[in-house]
């Protein structure tokens, strides 16, 4: 197979594989078993075997083990990325624009020329001179998040299938459905990877191993006040749009929101309100790096809850929160080597490796809560789930390169005493 990398991921981007909150059905949207059947068909082509795509549209498969001695067990690692993109911005028609040899100039989306990629305001593209960049036309996302993903580990398969120049131990091969809506690992077992420990490959830039993620709660307040018809409201009515309101201004302006944090700074934020006069709620995502902080974010909604619903007792003011996903931190510490031989693999490929943390969830944060430590690689992710995304297909190729080289790390250093 004569596939690049970088034709692999257009193939990969062209396919609108949007996740649906609302819906109920797994996965969200039918769509998404498009780009999950082409994987399996292109895992078949590539001579992978145990390929399974299950009815819920996860896909896995494996790279066998190749050159170990007679008797040397060396455990199986997975490689994961999920085919879903974001709800938040469209991903339908995406038309990929790929400038080569990136000099450092502002790149003008032609579908939508108010939107411009500049240094100045993104420096990171000025780590990526030379480079062939890949963006939006401007009217959808890119959906690097996470086909970049997909295509380095579908690079990396081919190569290791192909063209083998170390012993490595068994490379399970994961695509995931609906991570961009926390389900990612639903339908997912551990016995069915069966693995010492996983890695997502969905981080930004390149050479990073990310080792922490958030602890993350959802929350709703939802508002029911009482409707009747204008004319005749008067000492009636309750608006449970003015009361919402309310509630959200008395939200700190200035503190806890993610216009105002960074690092290790948590926040409380309000992504989506919806209603009328005798309904209206609002979605909060609450995010920390500490899992009790959690906790007292949701006191801090209540807190206003009852100050509001003081000026209100006909009103039924209601705060429901449901849990996402927690720090990886603690649950990393089951397999050091995890995040060893990452680094070690990073570095064999010239790269400088580090240790970082993101403020945001993976399916490998899921993972390693249920046992299997999962921390997420770089694999070239810029500005997601925007027109502004963009990617290199130089990071793509190192992140391809990694994982190559992670699996002869695990096939010189994993042995099984
Ligand atoms: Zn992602």
């Amino acid at each position: 197979m004569t596939d690049s990398l970088l034709d692999r991921f257009l193939r990969y981007v062209r396919l609108d594989t949007q996740a649906d909150d609302s819906s109920s059905t797994y996965p969200s949207t039918a769509k998404q078993l498009v780009l999950s059947q082409l994987l399996a068909n292109e895992c078949l082509e590539l001579g992978l075997s145990e390929i399974v795509f299950d009815q819920f549209g996860i896909v896995t498969a494996t790279i066998p083990a190749w050159g170990l001695s007679p008797g040397e067990i060396v455990p199986a690692i997975v490689w994961v990325a999920h085919v879903d993109t974001s709800p938040e911005y469209s991903s339908t028609n995406v038309n990929p624009q790929v400038h080569p040899n990136y000099q450092g100039q502002d790149l003008v989306l032609p579908g939508n020329p108010s939107l411009v990629l500049s240094p100045n305001q993104f420096p990171e593209l000025l780590t990526c001179l030379g480079h062939t960049l890949i963006t939006t036309d401007g009217t959808t996302l890119l959906g690097a998040d996470d086909k970049s993903g997909i295509a380095a580990i579908m690079t990396a398969a081919a190569r290791l299938i192909s063209n083998p120049q170390k012993p490595h131990g068994p490379i399970r091969l994961c695509f995931t459905c609906d991570e961009e809506i926390g389900r990612g690992t639903a339908k997912l077992t551990l016995e069915r990877l069966n693995a010492v420990c996983g890695y997502t490959l969905d981080g930004s830039g390149t050479g990073t191993v990310d080792c922490e993620t958030f602890s993350a709660d959802q929350a709703t307040i939802r508002v029911v006040g009482i409707n009747t018809h204008p004319s005749i409201g008067k000492g009636v009515m309750v608006n449970a749009i003015k009361i919402l309101s309310e509630i959200i201004t008395r939200l700190p302006a200035r503190i806890l929101s993610p216009e105002t944090t960074d690092e290790r700074q948590g926040f409380v934020h309000p992504y989506e309100i919806e209603g009328g006069v005798a309904e209206a709620h609002v979605k909060f995502i609450l995010r920390d790096f500490e899992t009790l902080a959690l906790a007292e974010q949701a006191k801090l909604l209540q807190t206003i809850i009852d100050s509001v619903a003081a000026d209100y007792p006909e009103a039924k003011i209601e705060l429901s929160t449901r849990p996402q996903y927690r720090n990886m931190r603690e649950g990393l510490g089951l397999e050091p080597r995890a995040i060893e031989f990452a680094l070690r693999a990073i570095q064999t490929c010239g790269l400088t490796p580090q240790k970082s943390i993101i403020r945001g969830g993976t399916d490998g944060s899921l993972l390693t809560a249920m046992g299997l430590p999962c921390p997420n690689l770089s694999t070239g992710e810029h500005n997601p789930h925007s027109p502004l995304e963009w990617t290199s297909v130089e990071e793509m190729e190192q992140a391809a390169n990694v994982l190559v080289e992670l699996a002869y790390e695990w096939g010189q250093n994993g042995t099984e005493p």
